[in-house]
């Protein structure tokens, strides 16, 4: 197998499921590498993209990373059994002359094509990416359900608490028992309202997990932690800076419910930082890293690892993104579950049309590789951008 071709298009993507609220120019890249060995339908393609909330990468996409790919002899990315493209020798490829530091949004870049290499790994090999990803890091996954819960919750300009409230009704009757939403950028009291609203609806502090998007300085953190510690929700989740270790530190000190941290952080090595300095506490505390964002599998892995060899579990982690591609790494890694975004960031968010999430708990996909072409709106959207 070798890569015949590798496209990269800038698309937008909101937050929002409702078109008439502004998508606030956020854009993902979505990415096709195309190999030259055909099945039924064309060419074994794997698709990828920036998993949502960073922007897209294309400039270095297009000019950095797919080059050092598409100039790489066919036999230095190939698979030891020679049957398919190996994303770890891709990996390898893609960081050549790439030095330490530095880690910027490269690690984006690198994640989604990352993506897109496992996609087409796995659809060489006719098999669900999960699979794939159990075998080739030794893994332990039962294939059973994994727990999922709601991402979303973002607020709306008008008529915020009741559109809420909608918002996840309708969750509920997906069968997203647990749902997490957005705080931090109102008042307390109003951010208060905001919880009350939906722990009248799904009935549990257990149930709701609120997301500060990492806008809280040091005061405002211990002021919130305070006036939401009471409600024993399920995590508090990125309190402030990434890189404020110090602030994390103190909100573990002071505020008993679990936190949450890591979807921010992009490197091995600033993963290790936070569990270094970050305060968080092993078996209680919930790890977000994005494996799309942090420069994919390969170093996804290394972060967890790391913190399996200091006292974590893999069920501490549960993927940010709310995609498939997310649920097939936490099922075949044998991680704690996953975040699923049926309403934002769409076309991307949530998984196939037709899987059914029952009781907050999804079975892992089927079909080769991620499963994209499961999601008709997403294929529509890869047709008209980087399908051939
Ligand atoms: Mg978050």
């Amino acid at each position: 197998m070798r890569i015949v071709d590798i496209r990269e298009k800038t698309v937008p993507i909101s937050r929002y499921a409702d078109p008439a609220i502004a998508p606030a120019s956020l854009t993902t890249s979505l990415i096709a590498v195309v190999s030259d060995v055909r099945g039924d339908d064309g060419p074994f393609t794997g698709y990828g993209f920036a998993s949502v909330g960073r922007f897209a990468q294309g400039g270095m996409i297009r000019e950095r990373f797919a080059p050092r790919l598409m100039a790489a002899a066919p036999d230095e990315l190939i698979d030891v059994d020679g049957h398919a493209i190996d994303p770890g020798k891709a990996w390898s490829i893609m960081m050549q002359g790439e030095k330490p530091g530095g880690h910027g949004e490269r690690c984006v870049a690198v994640g989604a094509l990352d993506m897109a290499l496992w996609d087409l790994a796995a659809k060489a090999r006719e098999e669900p990416l999960h699979r794939v990803i159990a075998k080739k890091f030794g893994r332990s996954t039962d294939g059973g359900p994994i727990p999922v819960y709601a991402g979303g919750g973002y607020y709306y300009p008008d008529n915020d608490i009741d559109r809420l409230k909608e918002e996840v009704a309708h969750f509920a009757d997906l069968g997203l028992d647990r749902v997490k939403i957005k705080i931090g950028s109102a008042a307390i009291a109003d951010d208060i309202k905001r919880i009350e609203a939906v722990l009248a609806i799904v009935g549990s502090g257990k149930r709701l997990a609120v997301d500060a998007m990492n806008s809280y300085e040091r005061s405002d953190a211990s002021a919130t932690s305070q006036a939401i510690e009471a409600f024993d929700l399920a995590w508090f989740e990125d309190i402030c800076d990434p890189l404020d270790y110090e602030t994390h530190k103190h909100i573990a000190e002071i505020y008993r419910p679990p936190i949450s941290a890591g979807e921010a952080l992009f490197s091995a090595v600033d993963a290790r930082n936070l569990r270094l300095y970050g305060g968080l506490r092993p078996r209680h505390d919930v790890l977000t890293f994005d494996p799309a964002h942090c420069y994919g599998l390969p170093e996804y892995v290394r972060i967890i690892e790391d913190y399996e060899t200091h006292g974590w579990s893999g069920r501490d982690f549960q993927p940010h993104g709310g995609h498939l591609y997310g649920l097939h790494v936490a099922a075949g890694l044998g991680l704690g579950g996953c975040e699923c975004n049926p309403s934002s960031f769409q076309p991307f968010g949530g998984f196939g049309d037709g899987d059914v999430i029952n009781g907050g708990m999804i079975s892992p996909p089927k079909a080769p590789g991620i499963g994209f072409e499961t999601r008709s709106a997403l294929m529509g959207l890869i047709g008209k951008t980087v399908g051939s």
